[in-house]
């Protein structure tokens, strides 16, 4: 009989696994439908970018799907016992489930008045708030983090005529080298971002930020990038969940509790070097769904799956168009003294994203000279992770 195998979300993580899922199995041994509420794949690492007011990528995700069914809808439930979504008002059947349903923005006490960029409509709306502020207007972006540092600085240089200030706990870049935060200090110095240190932001209003020391700071618009949780399915179903509710698994990304259920992305608490918690980002989206669809054809044909190897190679930072940040790490993710900076950042961060999407769509990450097969060593230094340790381990 064909065994069904569906997946939730298409994001990297998803598109990734169907579309090596349906390039490794044969239509006759399985069918591959993946599920999504969104009906386009918009690269979301370029959502910043779209805040700003630039025209980014996107397609239709029947468009990026190579053998995988798509159908479009929310799930509302999963019962796991059962092997069985609730899609609306209807239901659908699995053998194997994938879970990769992403991540959205915890906007902790800034509900109402704060914007996003952690998903397409979220940073649609921002681009449009910033477009109806005059020139002198101030924007303010909480949290430094690699998305409040890339998202202050696209701000900066494509809204020359708006002030834009970086609320941060720390000094930016403050877990990278000296090499890449003296870079930082220049580029916030050259576009005129504003950097305010130990501002730790209680309370968005409409006319900007509180502070936990009682400061305010004046915004016209204040941008939120600080923190991200996963939405309750996982949790409702009764799958194992962390403290966050990302779906706990094994070294295959299998649920611990549920061995019919893979999830992957940020969906999933994944562990790497030195058992720690991988960061929630495009680059171990992609090894991880990865490896959980090689998994999954392993245990089909009767084989021993390969557990996940994981190492960090590089975080890659844009820094407006222009300028980026490469900051080489070590495998569990500290950095090393090298940072690469200035126009040849920018091009390697936009390779990198273009890779992203690239190896999503095939389903594929090509091999590195001298990577071991079963590693996914190769996979960073092509999509690497940006970012920083922010709420719930951000990029
Ligand atoms: C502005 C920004 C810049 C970033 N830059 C980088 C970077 O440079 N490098 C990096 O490594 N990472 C970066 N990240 C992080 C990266 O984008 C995420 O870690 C990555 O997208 C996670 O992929 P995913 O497939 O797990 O989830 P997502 O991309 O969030 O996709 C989840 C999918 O699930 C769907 N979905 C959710 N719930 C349901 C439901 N109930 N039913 C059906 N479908 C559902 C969603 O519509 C979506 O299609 C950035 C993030 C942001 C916001």
């Amino acid at each position: 009989m064909t065994h069904q195998i569906v997946i939730i979300g298409a994001g990297y993580a998803g598109l990734m696994a169907a579309n090596r899922l349906a390039r490794r199995l044969s239509p006759g041994r399985a069918r591959v439908t993946l599920v999504s509420d969104a009906e386009t794949f918009v690269e979301r690492v370029r959502l910043h970018q779209v805040a700003a007011g630039q025209a980014v990528p996107e397609a239709a995700v029947p468009d990026v799907l190579r053998g995988a069914r798509f159908v479009r809808g929310r799930v509302t439930g999963i019962a796991p016992d059962r092997r069985e979504l609730r899609l609306g008002s209807t239901t659908m059947a699995y053998d194997t489930l994938v879970y990769a349903a992403g991540s959205v923005a915890d906007l902790e006490g800034a509900a109402g008045h704060a914007f996003t960029v952690a998903g397409a409509e979220d940073a649609g709306r921002l681009r449009d708030r910033v477009a109806r502020i005059g020139a002198g207007g101030t924007l303010a972006v909480v949290g430094a983090g690699a998305t409040g540092i890339e998202l202050a600085t696209e701000l900066a240089e494509c809204h020359p005529a708006l002030r834009v200030r970086l609320l941060a706990s720390e000094e930016p870049g403050v877990q990278w080298s000296p090499r890449a935060r003296a870079h930082l200090r220049r580029v916030f110095d050259r576009l005129g971002v504003e950097v305010v240190t130990g501002a730790k932001v209680v309370e968005v209003d409409a006319s900007g930020a509180r502070l936990a020391d009682g400061r305010h700071v004046t915004a016209d618009a204040v941008a939120w990038t600080t923190g991200f949780r996963v939405i309750t399915l996982a949790r409702e179903a009764g799958l194992a969940v962390d403290g966050h509710g990302r779906v706990l698994v094994d070294e295959t990304s299998r649920s611990i509790s549920h061995p019919d259920v893979y999830a992957i992305g940020d969906a999933a608490a994944v562990r790497g070097p030195g058992g720690r918690e991988l960061r929630m980002a495009c680059a171990t989206a992609l090894p991880v769904g990865r490896n959980a669809a090689d998994a999954i054809v392993a245990r089909l044909g009767g084989r021993e799956p390969s557990p996940l190897r994981f190492r960090y190679v590089v975080h890659c930072v844009s820094l407006g168009r222009r300028d980026g940040l490469i900051q080489f790490v070590h495998a569990d993710d500290r950095p090393h003294a090298m940072a690469l900076t200035g126009r040849p950042a920018a091009l390697v961060k936009e390779l990198v994203v273009r890779g992203a999407t690239w190896m999503a769509r095939r389903g594929m990450i090509p091999q590195m000279p001298g990577a071991t097969r079963s590693s996914t060593r190769s996979e960073p230094s092509a999509a690497t992770s940006a970012n920083a340790p922010e709420a719930n381990a951000r990029r």
